[in-house]
């Protein structure tokens, strides 16, 4: 059967799950971000943008994986730019390589290479704040199984990031790159990963001015979820968790460190607690889409969905030198009924999505990149209608977010906090 044309959205879901390969008359080493292997590796691929009449998508495109050798789809460069076409089809879809930012030269007035504190992915600067992953130090590793952190941070990252060189790139990449939203994540900290992230958070937060998503393992115990309202007060707009699996089973399997150290409930508990008191769609949760049969990911997608949060679909890759580097990449019609699914759920949760300014996540499927899955039906017109209007209502508050501002919280209540703790007799 001969493969339509594709839509956008289809055509960034099927490039996520074929790669693209890549044509000698490209100039990718001029013309294109360096392909860097950071954090779990999942951004090891090309970055493109996929320009459509509803919005543009960004992708992170494997190219790196044994899949893409085999991918229908080419990239090659042309008079007019670069273009991606299809072997089974000869159709070709005009895409934008986006530039690597003059800042990932630069170097901070302490001399770091600033490409090695933090990268963009898609349009927001994503830092990897401290020491690699405790799941990977052990005599038998933890770690994920889709993931290299171990091998990428400390050889293509600096392991231990300084304040005033975070604060440095953050400034440039606003300055030069208009980054809105840095997002700082961490592996595995001996339960201390939210507060290794904290004083990050309030540096940017007043130095800078950007919105801040922080991502972390979750306390094991609902005592440690205090911890979250603190991160707010020093300036925190977002939290993701990253569960990754909904299946029980199969979180216990492929995620042995996060099984053994808190568990899959840590993280439902900590997406509840934090949801319940931000805006909606303040929190999402992380899902690898094409490991688990499709019914669980759209359980998981009803579930984060109803508590309010939004889903952040990652389709499954597998990625080089990972444990999991054998497993076939996800099929194309599943993945499209995922994405649909969640951009379905979304609306019906009334989850403003897409409401924060210029945020596109090459790692996944944004959730309002699926609208381009859906009929445009009146309902459909009407529901943009929605979310134009509450983009524009958010406007303000977003503008506020995104200059310098002095926060109330305070880095020494969480050593208070733990003194008082102990004081009443508790482990801390
Ligand atoms: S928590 Fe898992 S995915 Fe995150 S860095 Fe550690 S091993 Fe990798």
């Amino acid at each position: 059967m001969s493969v339509p044309r594709r839509n956008p959205g289809e055509l960034e879901i099927d490039l996520f799950c074929s790669g693209v390969r890549i044509d000698p008359s490209c100039t990718l080493k001029d013309d294109a971000r360096a392909i860097s292997r950071t954090r779990a590796g999942l951004g090891s691929g090309l970055e493109l943008v996929i320009p459509g009449d509803l919005k543009d998508l960004w992708l992170n495109v494997p190219v790196e994986e044994d899949f893409a050798a085999a991918s229908p789809y080419t990239i090659h460069r042309t008079d007019a730019g670069y273009e991606v076409r299809d072997a089974r089809n000869a159709e070709r879809y005009p895409v934008r390589v986006p530039q690597e930012p003059g800042w990932y030269r630069g170097r901070t007035s302490k001399g770091t290479l600033m490409k090695e504190v933090g990268v963009l992915q898609g349009t927001y600067l994503g830092i990897y704040v401290s020491n690699s992953c405790m799941y990977w130090y052990r005599d038998n590793p933890e770690n994920c199984k889709f993931c290299t952190t171990g091998y990428n941070v400390g050889v293509n990252e600096v392991a231990v990031k300084d304040i005033d060189d975070v604060v440095e790139v953050a400034a440039r990449a606003k300055a030069e790159s208009g980054v809105t939203f840095v997002h700082f994540n961490t592996g595995d900290q001996n339960g201390k990963g939210l507060r290794q992230i904290a004083p990050y958070v309030k540096a940017v937060k007043e130095r800078v001015g950007a919105l801040i998503g922080v991502q972390a393992v979750p306390p094991a115990t609902d005592a440690g979820l205090w911890e979250y309202d603190w991160l707010r007060d020093l300036g925190a707009d977002h939290f993701s968790f990253c569960y990754e699996f909904h299946d029980p089973d199969v979180f216990a399997k492929l995620l042995p460190g996060k099984q053994r150290t808190v568990g899959q409930r840590a993280f439902f508990r900590a997406m509840e607690y934090c949801q319940s008191k931000m805006p909606k769609g303040a929190c999402s949760g992380e899902i690898i889409a094409g490991v688990e049969p499709v019914d669980v990911t759209l359980r998981a997608i009803d579930y984060i969905t109803g508590v309010g949060a939004f889903p952040t679909v990652c389709i499954f890759r597998p990625v080089v030198g990972s444990d999991m580097e054998h497993v076939p990449s996800p099929r194309y019609d599943d993945m499209v009924t995922v994405m649909r699914h969640m951009y379905v759920a979304c609306r019906k949760a009334g989850i403003p999505i897409g409401a924060a300014p210029n945020i596109e996540v090459s790692l996944i499927v944004n959730p309002d990149d699926a609208q381009y899955l859906v009929p445009r039906t009146f309902g459909f017109q009407l529901d943009r209608l929605w979310l134009k209007t509450v983009k524009a209502l958010a406007t303000p508050k977003f503008a506020y977010e995104m200059k310098p501002r002095k926060v109330k919280g305070r880095l020494e209540a969480a050593e208070e906090h733990d003194r008082a703790a102990r004081a009443a007799g508790m482990t801390v």
